[in-house]
Formats: structure tokens, C-alpha cells, sequence
């Protein structure tokens, strides 16, 4: 018999409107006749209990939650994995054995664009730019994976000294705190440096305050800013000789996460990266 229910899985978020989350799965969806219908929501601050139980009521199949949300939502799941715990933010809900189940997946879309480059973080010594929600999911995922030592360099030491606190307790990494007050000079033996802040999403000039004369060939750098190739940040690395690595592949990786969790089935990955990239009009 035909089955005229769709399955529903969507984004709740303020701002969302320009979220270009549900271009890339309803492409996968519908280039594997998924029965699927992604729904960019928008649910303003305050209201997330209430959009979080008509999830429930709706049965949809999972949600992505992005900001204000990726804390709140916590307090209104039954369970969340171990490592978005220590993260303290989840960013996809979903139902594993009949409970709504918090995951991040921002930090594994990111080690996973390291992994299919077979670049190895284990033992390495990471300088992260930013202690907002992608530099925690980032940070944490990277100690998780065996970093020896994490610096956290922000400009404000409430969110940083945050960040570091949850890594030492939770990860065998050692994390420190930088106040970021000035060009940064990064310390000789950094092998990984990562761009987690905003710098450079809304103008494609900007560059985080860092001393460029500081980088060396024997950094690998890695840049978040979703919506762009490369950036002038990630351009003054290969300069130098760096590898690098941009925020497209780390935004495509997350997305085909959310596709198995909610659907159960392999994502699509080149139709979703293609759909990414004609929604921000980058030539192939
Ligand atoms: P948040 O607002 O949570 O964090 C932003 C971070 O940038 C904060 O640490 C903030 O510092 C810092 N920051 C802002 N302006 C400056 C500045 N001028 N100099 C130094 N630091 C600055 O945002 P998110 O972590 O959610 O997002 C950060 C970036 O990551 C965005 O560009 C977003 O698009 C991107 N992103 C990419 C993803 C991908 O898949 N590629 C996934 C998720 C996010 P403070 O808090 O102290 O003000």
C-alpha cells in the first residue's frame, strides 16, 4: 500500500533561515527515493521545550539544533552521548531504542576530513583558534583522539578557560588557556592550528589576528568557514608550504552523519557535496 507519511527531520534554530543544511540532505534523500522531508525551523529562544515535545508529538525522525539551542536542548533529551557531554552541546537529536538521543557531529565531520587524508592527530601538539561551539566540538573530538596537548586561544577567558577545564578533567589531553589580546604568536611545535572562530564567514577579508611570520611548513591548518574554497587565512598557510584543510569538507562529513543517524541507511556523500556547493556557487 502507498505510504502518503513523510518521514520528518529538519534543523531547529534563530537564525536559521540561511541555513543551507537542508539543501545538502534533501538532495541525498531524494537521490536515494527516501521518503524524507527535511523542514528548516525556526524556533526562537525560549521556545525549544515546546518545538523539542512537538518533535515528539510529530514523531519526527531526528532534528539538527544549531544556535542558541546547541546547550539548552540538553535538559530536554533523555540521553546524550558521552562526548557531547563533555562538550556540554549536542547538535543532532535522533531516537536510539525508543529515546531521543543527543550527538554532536560537528567535531566528527571535521576528524573525518582529516581521516580521509590520512593525516593521523594522535601524539600531536593543536593551537585552536575560538572557544565557541565549534572550537568546543572541534577541541574535545581532538582530544578524544589522542592530541597530547591543546592550546585554547580566545577573546574572552570565561568561554576558554571553560573549554580547558572540560578537557583535562575528561580527556587525557592537556589543555591551556591563552587570552587572545593581541597578534598571536604561535608557539614553535604546534603541528595543528585551527581556525574555530567567525573570522572571515561574513567578510571574506578578514584573517584571524594571529603573526603570520609564525607559521611553518610543519603546520597542518585548518580553516571552519563553511562557505568558502579556501579563505585568506588558509591561502597565507599554503604560502608558507602548510597543509590545509578548508570547512566544506568538514560541513559535508557532519551531514552525512545526521543522514545515518536519522535514516539508517550510507549518505550519498558526492550528490550532498555537489549540493553544497551549487548553493554557495562554487564552480566544481
Ligand atoms: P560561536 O559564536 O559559538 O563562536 C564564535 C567564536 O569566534 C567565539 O570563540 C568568539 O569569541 C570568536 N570570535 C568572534 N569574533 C572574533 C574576533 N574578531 N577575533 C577572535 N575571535 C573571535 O560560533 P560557532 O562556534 O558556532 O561558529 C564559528 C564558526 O564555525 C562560524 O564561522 C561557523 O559558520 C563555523 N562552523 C562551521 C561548521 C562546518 O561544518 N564547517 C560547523 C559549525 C560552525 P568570543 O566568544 O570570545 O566572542
Amino acid at each position: 500500500m502507498k505510504c502518503y507519511r513523510e518521514n520528518l527531520v529538519g534543523v531547529f534554530g534563530d537564525p536559521v533561515d540561511e541555513n543551507p543544511t537542508g539543501a545538502i540532505l534533501q538532495a541525498g534523500f531524494d537521490a536515494m527515493k527516501l521518503n524524507y522531508r527535511f523542514i528548516t525551523v525556526k524556533v526562537s529562544d525560549g521556545c525549544l521545550e515546546d518545538a523539542i515535545r512537538g518533535m515528539r508529538a510529530m514523531n519526527f525522525s531526528g532534528i539538527g539544533i544549531t544556535m542558541p539551542h546547541k546547550q539548552t536542548v540538553l535538559k530536554y533529551l533523555d540521553e546524550v552521548s558521552p562526548d557531547a557531554a563533555i562538550m556540554g552541546a549536542v547538535n543532532t537529536v535522533y531516537w536510539k531504542k525508543g529515546k531521543l538521543y543527543g550527538e554532536n557531529v560537528d567535531g566528527k565531520g571535521f576528524m573525518m576530513s582529516l581521516k580521509e587524508k590520512n593525516f593521523d592527530v594522535a601524539g600531536k601538539k593543536a593551537v585552536v583558534l575560538g572557544a565557541g561551539g565549534a572550537s568546543r566540538a572541534i577541541s574535545v573530538e581532538l582530544a578524544l583522539a589522542g592530541v597530547r596537548a591543546i592550546t585554547i586561544v580566545n577573546i574572552e577567558e570565561k568561554q576558554g578557560m571553560s573549554l580547558v577545564d572540560a578537557i583535562n578533567t575528561s580527556t587525557s589531553a592537556k589543555a591551556d588557556f591563552v587570552l587572545w589580546n593581541g597578534s598571536y604568536a604561535l608557539p614553535d611545535d604546534t603541528e595543528i592550528l585551527v581556525n574555530a572562530t567567525s573570522v572571515g564567514f561574513s567578510n571574506e577579508k578578514d584573517m584571524p589576528n594571529i603573526d603570520y611570520g609564525t607559521l611553518k611548513d610543519t603546520m597542518t591548518v585548518c580553516d571552519v568557514i563553511p562557505n568558502r574554497v579556501t579563505t585568506r587565512f588558509l591561502e597565507s598557510a599554503k604560502e608558507k608550504g602548510c597543509l590545509t584543510f578548508n570547512g566544506l569538507g568538514m560541513l559535508v562529513n557532519q551531514a552525512t552523519l545526521c543522514f545515518k543517524l536519522w535514516t539508517g541507511e550510507n549518505a550519498p556523500k558526492d550528490v550532498m557535496e555537489k549540493a553544497l556547493k551549487k548553493e554557495f556557487g562554487i564552480e566544481e
